[in-house]
């Protein structure tokens, strides 16, 4: 079976068209930092638009659990996709409530409106099958059509990802057609040498990925959070960086398989350790065996690859033909712990072949430390999605869109 796409839906003109988007952007202080998945809905949404819809978007923000709370408000969200429309856009100040009915039955064709963040409701995350399907069930009334485009969200089986797209006619965006073709090109007949880059802080989450990889890829590069539980598991002091304690047997594993498949597993070999966790910390190189050896002893934390480790990653990810990188390789927010991820940025957009960046913090980072879109094959607004695709899992979100 194929995916179904805009055209299964027919005639949209006057129709009310839900459209599940994943406009999950990092905030600061309420001002959007990276609008890049703003942009990334707007060729779908334009279609729908241009084509007289009645277009009701709809997204999660952050963790809220389950209840409104402001600092998650997708108001900031619906004034910047005014702003790249050029056409005004309503806001309502619940999910499925009057505001939202109100707003839905004031639209005209080609009108847009954003609807509250969906995890103001416990029902589009809960565990129980029922709870998200009761929620899908009073957002199926705000519409006609479901057009499910919110890529980032495609592995998670919630309510307007999974369930609201049984219960009405429903097909995939234009931007899930653009990031699953790419993603096909990684999966089918990767040029090779193949290399995956890992980092980022969600450590447990993106550990399970290296066993499924293990298999596709030649090389697997680790930097950000998760290096440092590699580097304990070969026995290294890690000080007090960021640690899976009981991931290690698991990471022991990973290390022995990689060498029994002759998968090149490319471990820091120095590393960035600062005396505290913020910005303007005093900060070392140190080697990867003597993180505990710099002045701040065991109270050091690392919060990125060293020089040296970058250096030898710009060089192995430059000789790769195709290389997906989804975690950022330290704490580039701060600007002192952000050269590992600038290294590995500018690397990529230096392979001769296809580069691919994925993940939410990932994509931000390179656009805030300089780089265009246009630098990298592409770049996804996916982490985790494009992750389980690339493992060769079956996504609920995509599967529920006639996906196999
Ligand atoms: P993505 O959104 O691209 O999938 P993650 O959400 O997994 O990536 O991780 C991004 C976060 O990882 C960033 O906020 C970054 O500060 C953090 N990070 C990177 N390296 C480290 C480290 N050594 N210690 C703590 N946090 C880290
Ligand atoms: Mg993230």
């Amino acid at each position: 079976m194929t995916l179904r796409t805009l055209e299964s839906l027919g005639s949209l003109e006057g129709k009310r068209v839900i459209v599940r988007c994943d406009l999950n952007v990092p905030l600061r202080d309420g001002v959007i930092t990276d609008d890049g998945r703003v942009r990334a809905s707007l060729p779908t949404l334009n279609a729908l638009i241009n084509a007289g819809a009645r277009v009701i978007v709809c997204s999660h923000l952050g963790r809220p659990d389950g209840a409104p709370d402001p600092q998650y408000s997708l108001e900031p969200v619906a004034q910047r996709l005014s702003e790249l429309l050029g056409a005004p856009v309503a806001f309502a100040r619940d999910t499925v409530g009057e505001s939202a009915q109100d707003a839905v039955s004031s639209l005209e064709d080609g009108g847009v409106v954003v609807i509250e963040n969906l995890r103001f409701n416990a029902g589009e995350t809960a565990k129980d099958d029922a709870t998200r399907q009761a929620f899908a069930a009073e957002l199926a009334k705000l519409g006609d059509v479901l057009v499910s485009d919110g890529f980032g969200v495609v592995h998670r089986k919630q309510a307007s990802v999974y369930e609201l797209a049984e219960l009405l006619p429903s097909a995939a965006g234009l931007l899930i057609e653009t990031e699953l073709d790419v993603l096909d090109r990684l999966t089918e007949k990767p040029e090779r040498p193949y290399a995956v880059v890992l980092g980022g802080s969600k450590v447990s989450d993106k550990l399970g990925v290296i066993s499924h990889l293990l298999p596709r890829v030649d090389r697997i590069l680790v930097g950000g959070g998760m290096l440092f539980t590699f580097l304990k598991a070969q026995g290294h002091a890690v000080a007090s960086s960021l640690l899976e304690e009981d991931q290690l047997d698991v990471v022991r594993g990973y290390i022995a398989e990689a060498e029994e498949r002759g998968v090149e597993l490319v471990l820091p070999t120095d590393v960035l350790v600062a005396a505290s966790f913020s910005a303007d910390a005093a900060h070392e190189v140190a080697a990867a065996d003597a993180i505990e050896a710099t002045a701040f002893g065991a109270s050091g934390i690392g919060l990125d690859i060293g020089p040296e480790t970058a250096a030898r990653f710009a060089e192995v990810i430059r000789g790769s033909k195709t290389v997906f990188w989804n975690g950022p390789m330290g704490v580039f927010e701060f600007p002192a712990f952000a050269a590992g991820t600038k290294t590995v940025a500018q690397a990529l957009t230096e392979v001769d072949g296809l580069s691919v960046v994925g993940g939410g913090d990932s994509a931000a980072a390179v656009r805030q430390l300089g780089f265009t879109d246009d630098q990298f094959g592409h770049i996804s607004t996916g982490g985790g999605a494009s992750l389980e695709f690339l493992e060769g899992k079956k996504l609920p979100g995509l599967e529920v869109l006639g996906w196999a």
